[in-house]
C-alpha cells in the first residue's frame, strides 16, 4: 500500500534496493536458515510449503533449491503422488505388499531405555546385544515399546479379518463407503504366473490332523487341476465385481455395493505398533498353525524390516520367543527324569492324547511300553 503513494523515483529506487539484496547470498542463506527454522517446528507446515515449492510451475530458483534440500518423508511423498514409490513394497501374494512408512528407536535405544532402569553400566555393543538378550528372556517388555513401526500393507479382506485381532495397535484402513474398491483380488497360485516375485501360498487340501489348516497333498498339487480350480476362482470374483460396478452404476451407495465382493478382495490399511506389540503379532503369526497367507506377511515383515532395523532385538526374540519352548509342569518332570536315564513312559494321567503325542513329537521321542 505504502508503494501507492510512492513518487515513481523512489519506488524504482527500492525496487533495485531489494532486488539487489535478494541477489546477496547472505540473505539467501538467512532465508534458508529461517524456513529450515520454520519447517523444523511444524511438520504440517514443512509438508505445505514443500507441496507449494514442488508444485508450483512458478517456483523460483531459490524456492526449488530449498525444497530439494528439505527431502520429503516417505508418508508426505506419497501424498504428493497418487502412484507411490515401488521400490520400497516387499511383494506379498499376487497383488499384495508391505512398505515401512516410518520407524522410530533401534537396538541402541532399547539398550538406552533399559540403562534408565539399571544404570550406566557398560556401553561396547558386545554387551549391549547381552543386556538385549537379558531384557527378551526376562521379558522385560517396557525397554522394546520404545521402538515404532509404522507400516503400509495391502492385503486380502481374510487375512485384515486375522490381522486387526491384534489390539494393541493403531491402524487406519481404506474406506469402501467413501471410495470404489479396486478390483484386485487373491488367488492362490495364479495359473499365470510362470515365476513369481512375491511370497505366494499355495492351494491346498483340507488337512487331516489340524482343523485350521491345509495339507500338502498331492492330489491338488497336480498343475492341471489346481489351474482348473484357481481359473474358478478367479471367474467368480470378477463375476462378483462385475455385479459390484452394476450397483454402483444403478445408483445403489458404496457402503451396500461392497457386500458383494469377496473375502479375496484386496484392502490397504497403515498399522503402527510398538517393537514389544509386534514381536507378540510376529511370534502368533510366524507359528505353523496361523494361517498360510498372514504367515507369509509375517515372514516379510520381520525379513526384510524388522531384522534389518533391529538386528540384536530380533536375533534374541528368534532365540528367546520365536524358537523357544513353553514346557508345562508335568513336561518339566518327565524332561528331568529322562535326563537321569528314565524311560519315556507317559504318566498315568498327567497328558491328554493329544498333549502326549506333541510332547513327542517336540522332542523327536519315542514312548517306550511300561512292560
Ligand atoms: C493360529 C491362530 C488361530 C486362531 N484362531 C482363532 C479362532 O478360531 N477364532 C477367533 O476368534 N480367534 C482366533 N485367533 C485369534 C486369537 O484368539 C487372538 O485374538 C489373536 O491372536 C490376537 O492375540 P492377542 O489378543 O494376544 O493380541 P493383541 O490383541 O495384540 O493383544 C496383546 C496382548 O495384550 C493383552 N490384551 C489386549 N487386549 C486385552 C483385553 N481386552 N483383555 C485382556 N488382555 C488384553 C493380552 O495379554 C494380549 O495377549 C487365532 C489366532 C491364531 C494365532
Amino acid at each position: 500500500m505504502m508503494a501507492i503513494f510512492m513518487p515513481k523515483r523512489k519506488r524504482y529506487q527500492k525496487k533495485r534496493f531489494y532486488s539487489s539484496k535478494r541477489k546477496g547470498k547472505k540473505r539467501k542463506k538467512r532465508h534458508a536458515r529461517v524456513w529450515q527454522n520454520l519447517l523444523e517446528k511444524n511438520k504440517s507446515l514443512s509438508f505445505q510449503c514443500r507441496c507449494l515449492f514442488a508444485l508450483s510451475p512458478t517456483a523460483s530458483p531459490r524456492q526449488s533449491a530449498l525444497s530439494s534440500v528439505l527431502p520429503f518423508c516417505a508418508a508426505e511423498k506419497d501424498a504428493l503422488s497418487s502412484t507411490p514409490a515401488q521400490d520400497d513394497r516387499f511383494g506379498v501374494l499376487n497383488r499384495g505388499f508391505v512398505r515401512l512408512v516410518d520407524s522410530m528407536g533401534s537396538d541402541a535405544a532399547i539398550v538406552q531405555a533399559a540403562r534408565v532402569s539399571y544404570g550406566k553400566g557398560t556401553k561396547k555393543t558386545r554387551e549391549d546385544r547381552a543386556l538385549i538378550r537379558y531384557l527378551m528372556r526376562h521379558r522385560h517388555s517396557s525397554p522394546f515399546e520404545m521402538c515404532e513401526l509404522k507400516l503400509h500393507v495391502k492385503l486380502p479382506l481374510f487375512v485384515a479379518r486375522q490381522w486387526v485381532r491384534h489390539r494393541t495397535a493403531s491402524l487406519n484402513e481404506y474406506s469402501a463407503r467413501y471410495s470404489e474398491m479396486h478390483e484386485e483380488f487373491y488367488v492362490p497360485n495364479e495359473p499365470h504366473t510362470e515365476k513369481p516375485l512375491f511370497a505366494e501360498a499355495r492351494l491346498g487340501k483340507q488337512s487331516e490332523h489340524n482343523r485350521q489348516g491345509r495339507s500338502e497333498d498331492a492330489t491338488l498339487a497336480k498343475k492341471d487341476r489346481r489351474s482348473s480350480l484357481t481359473a474358478r476362482l478367479e471367474e467368480r470374483a470378477r463375476k462378483a465385481f462385475a455385479f459390484y460396478r452394476d450397483l454402483l452404476e444403478k445408483g445403489v451407495s458404496r457402503e451396500l455395493a461392497r457386500i458383494t465382493l469377496p473375502l479375496s478382495t484386496y484392502t490397504e490399511f497403515y498399522w503402527k505398533a510398538n517393537l514389544h506389540n509386534l514381536f507378540h503379532f510376529l511370534e502368533l503369526r510366524l507359528d505353523g498353525h496361523a494361517q498360510e497367507e498372514i504367515r507369509l506377511y509375517a515372514e516379510t515383515i520381520f525379513e526384510k524390516i524388522v531384522r534389518p532395523l533391529f538386528p540384536q532385538a530380533s536375533e534374541a526374540f528368534v532365540d528367546y520367543r520365536l524358537e523357544s519352548l513353553n514346557l508345562s509342569r508335568d513336561e518339566v518332570v518327565l524332561l528331568r527324569g529322562l535326563l537321569q536315564g528314565q524311560k519315556v513312559l507317559r504318566p498315568p494321567g498327567a497328558f491328554s492324547q493329544r498333549e502326549w503325542q506333541d510332547f513327542l513329537t517336540r522332542f523327536s521321542l519315542e514312548a517306550k511300553d511300561e512292560g
